[in-house]
């Protein structure tokens, strides 16, 4: 029997070293930036505030900071370069680099400028003073946020990620805590960071490399098939699913039955934490939690999908019976679905591919049988926990740090 967890425990530790099968992805960052890199003292043009953190993982700190000759606030986010004894400057400036091109979205964090000391790059960003959306779905009562509420940011969302994919960029670890607010009451917009594992789709190109946060990564990347844009489709269905009932659907309590259920797609349409939701909002979580990528809905079909509608003329349902005929929203099933590892020839290749060979034996190793575990793994399952994003198989089945 599996004791419960206690519910909501947050876990901090990063994971985001270079290791042997990520090396290869060097290749895939994105390199030419315009940005000039100020090597003039950070704390000559902007005053750290002395307040708490506005956050914290392995190799980077974010804190508030005040432009001394504007007044401005911004977030600065000081990245160590150096990570379990390798350079990880070019990682940086990839961040930089997508950072600028994503610059022309409103929904994507802006850009101020960077600094660089002989151990940091410090990236000055516009500071989004709401805090993480994270906060808001872990809330109870009057603070945890209304249908309404949801469906206004997460029309946001999408029109940040159709912008990134429309670019062929990738996120990769889209969650509460990478969801920025400008503001919380009244509520404002929303503003996507953290492009650390963000990655450019190249044409004929691999990315040896696995990547994600456990509760929010793709059943692709657990049976190293092909990244698409699809893969950051999937996060938006758990994140959906976060916000809209603040639970996690396929947290586990371990990481190992976390890609269980992951893998297994197990998840049930029938709890209680779905019931008071209209079928269009399960119809939408259902179009994108699918095993097979090509058959999730994309960012810019869940702008269209009838949940996100304004229903004045229609009901949500009436929109809904339209939107099924369409070949991409057909509902997931909850049963176990085998996985599919075929490339259509001759499509493009925008696609990156999971390969850790190395750990193979251990991660295909039998799974328990779903039908074996006891009714308390589903409660478990049901509880509400971050973890920290690893980049690596070794790193997520060996807890390296
Ligand atoms: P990491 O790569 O360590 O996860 P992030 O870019 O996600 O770094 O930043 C860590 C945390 O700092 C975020 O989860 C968020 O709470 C906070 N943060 C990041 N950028 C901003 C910002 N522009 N404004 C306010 N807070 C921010
Ligand atoms: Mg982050």
């Amino acid at each position: 029997m599996i004791p419960p967890a206690s519910p909501r425990v947050l876990t901090r530790t990063r994971c985001r070293g270079q290791t042997e099968t990520s090396r290869s992805s060097y290749s895939l960052l994105l390199d030419n930036i315009k940005t000039q890199i100020s090597t003039e003292p950070f704390e000559d043009v902007y005053k750290v505030v002395p307040d708490k953190e506005l956050g914290r993982g392995k190799f980077a700190v974010v804190k508030r900071c005040v432009e001394k000759s504007t007044g401005t606030l911004y977030a600065a986010k000081f990245l160590r370069k150096r990570r379990k004894g390798q350079d990880c400057r070019s990682e940086v400036l990839h961040e930089v680099a997508v950072l600028e091109l994503t610059d022309p979205s409103h929904r994507i964090i802006t850009l101020h400028q960077v600094y660089e000391t002989p151990t940091e790059m410090v990236l000055v960003l516009e500071y989004a003073a709401g805090g993480e959306i994270f906060d808001r779905c872990v809330a109870e009562g009057d603070e945890a946020f209304t249908q309404d509420e949801v469906k206004q940011i997460m029309r946001q969302i999408l029109e940040g990620l159709a912008f990134l994919h429309r670019n062929r960029i990738v996120h990769l670890d889209l969650k509460p805590q990478n969801i920025m607010l400008t503001c919380v009451r009244p509520l404002g917009d929303i503003k996507i960071v953290d492009f650390g594992l963000s990655r450019r789709l190249c044409q004929n190109q691999e990315l040896r490399e696995i990547m994600g946060t456990p509760e929010y990564v793709a059943p692709e990347i657990l049976n190293y098939e092909p990244i698409s844009t699809a893969t950051d489709m999937w996060s938006i269905g758990v994140l959906v699913y976060v916000m809209l009932t603040g639970t996690s659907p396929f947290l586990g309590d371990d990481k190992q039955e976390t890609f269980l259920n992951i893998s297994q797609i197990n998840i049930d349409y029938t709890e209680d934490e779905l019931q008071d939701l209209p079928d269009s909002a399960i119809n939408f979580i259902q179009s994108l939690l699918i095993k097979e990528p090509k058959s999730r809905a994309t960012a810019e079909e869940c702008l269209r999908h009838p949940w996100l509608q304004d229903s004045d003329q229609k009901t949500p349902e009436d929109l809904l019976s339209q939107f099924c005929k369409q070949p991409h929203t057909k509902p997931a099933s909850i049963s176990s679905q085998s996985s599919s590892s075929s490339v259509e020839e001759g499509s493009v290749v925008e696609e990156l591919i999971v390969v850790a060979a190395y750990t193979m034996k251990q991660c295909r190793s039998p799974m328990p049988d779903p039908e074996s575990l006891s009714p308390d793994s589903k409660v478990v399952s049901k509880r509400f926990r971050f973890e920290e994003p690893f980049n690596s198989l070794k790193e997520l089945l060996f807890d390296e740090v």
